[in-house]
């Protein structure tokens, strides 16, 4: 018999939770776009922004999910023909080279696969191969959320640096920004892209590229801008209407507003630490159930797992099976097995942003009905687990 009457969790990678603060935030006549508050809340979004990202560096902000700040990235730093290298680690960092050969740039692939992290000695190797200097950027994934394998930002800086080539680095934290612990600037990052679905808790539509002095002296320089796309008209929010190219994304401004003071209030530090704390436990149920049978966390390494989606195998079949029975029976929504074959066998929880003990320890209980439902093989203690890690950080 259906129990999901009540209400119903969205527990996958993005789109995450909406915390009623940001959907009342946006619940609003529409705004004067010529004049007055819509235009101060947009300026005040920019140091908050940064501060997130922990960059000093620019933002420019995009009507877009993040296949549009991908694109936007790839525009302002590429001239026709040149090389990016990308560093995969999933199904994202494939699809940001997709993007890139759209653009007519030559694309070079290290793929590391779905379950490992970059090898930094693998992206020096291609950079000092490289004695022609064509590769302008290093591209990667600080989470793929497909394979939830976390990479070493700073370590990739320090291979580039080794190699003595001048790309640039470029990192997608659409996945892990607000949630997995990144530092744009001490590690060394130029570019960096972002979406607002996410860790920033607020419904798809923005997408944010920040950049440093490094990457806009390229950009001056590139060949491929075009002026939709452009980022300095967009990171001078004084320059109103030239820094949407067009109408503001009016409600999504109030809305980021309302998640970023949650962040805010909060602390960024304790925003990573509860996300730590609370991947732990997501983990911890996993190994025990992994015991026995065919659950098994995708990335074995916990310190090359992402804080802020974790990828299971399951088995054939089994992944859609118990998706099935989660959403039907206890109205939980986990993610799919995004770029995996088969996919059926693959799951995924998303636990970013607005996020907390008992959304995860509800999951896992669902889960383990689940499992025991359908009668999949699986080690005993799960929920146990679990708990003991939330009682161990609680206080
Ligand atoms: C979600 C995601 C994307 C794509 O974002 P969209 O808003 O769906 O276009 C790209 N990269 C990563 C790492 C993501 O998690």
């Amino acid at each position: 018999m259906p129990l999901s009457h009540g209400r119903s969790y969205l527990a996958i990678p993005g789109p995450s939770v909406m915390p009623d603060r940001v959907l009342s935030a946006m619940h609003r006549a529409a705004p004067n776009i010529y004049t007055g508050e819509l235009h101060e809340v947009t300026a005040a979004l920019v140091p908050d922004l940064k501060a997130v990202a922990r960059t000093r560096g620019e933002v420019a902000i995009y009507i877009g999910n993040g296949h549009a700040a991908w694109e936007a990235a790839l525009a302002n730093v590429l001239s026709p023909g040149e090389t990016v290298l990308i560093a995969a680690t999933g199904r994202f960092g494939i699809g940001w080279g997709e993007m890139a050969a759209g653009l007519k740039a030559h694309v070079e692939v290290i793929d590391h696969g779905q379950r490992a992290p970059v090898d930094p000695a693998r992206v020096e190797a291609a950079l000092r191969a490289d004695t022609a200097g064509t590769i302008k950027a290093v591209l990667m994934c600080h989470v793929d959320t497909s394979s939830s394998v976390l990479s070493d930002v700073a370590a990739v800086r320090a291979a580039i640096d080794a190699a003595g080539h001048p790309a640039l680095l470029m990192v997608d934290c659409i996945a892990s920004l607000a949630c997995d612990r990144f530092e744009m600037d001490a590690w060394g990052a130029d570019v960096m892209v972002a979406a607002s679905q996410k860790g920033l808790m607020t419904p798809p539509g923005l997408g944010f590229v920040f950049f440093n002095d490094r990457a806009a002296d390229v950009q001056r320089r590139a060949g491929c801008v075009t002026s939709y796309w452009n980022w300095v008209p967009r990171a001078r929010p004084e320059m109103f209407h030239q820094y949407f190219a067009g109408t503001a994304p009016t409600h999504h401004i109030y809305g980021l507003r309302a998640a970023l003071d949650m962040i805010a209030e909060e602390g960024l530090e304790q925003v990573w630490a509860r996300h730590e704390v609370l991947a732990r436990t997501i983990w911890a149920a996993f190994e025990a159930w992994g015991a026995t049978g065919p659950v098994a966390l995708n990335v074995e390494d916990p310190a090359h797992r992402s804080h802020a989606v974790t990828s299971v195998g399951i088995g054939p079949g089994n992944g859609d099976r118990l998706r099935g029975w989660c959403e039907r029976v206890a109205g939980v929504t986990l993610g799919i097995g995004l770029g995996r074959t088969p996919a059926d066998a693959f799951f995924r929880i998303g636990h970013m942003g607005h996020v907390n003990a008992h959304m995860v320890l509800g999951v896992l209980g669902v889960v383990q009905a689940g499992l025991i439902a359908l009668k999949i093989p699986h080690g005993d203690g799960a929920l146990d687990a679990a708990a003991a890690v939330i009682a161990g950080a609680g206080d």
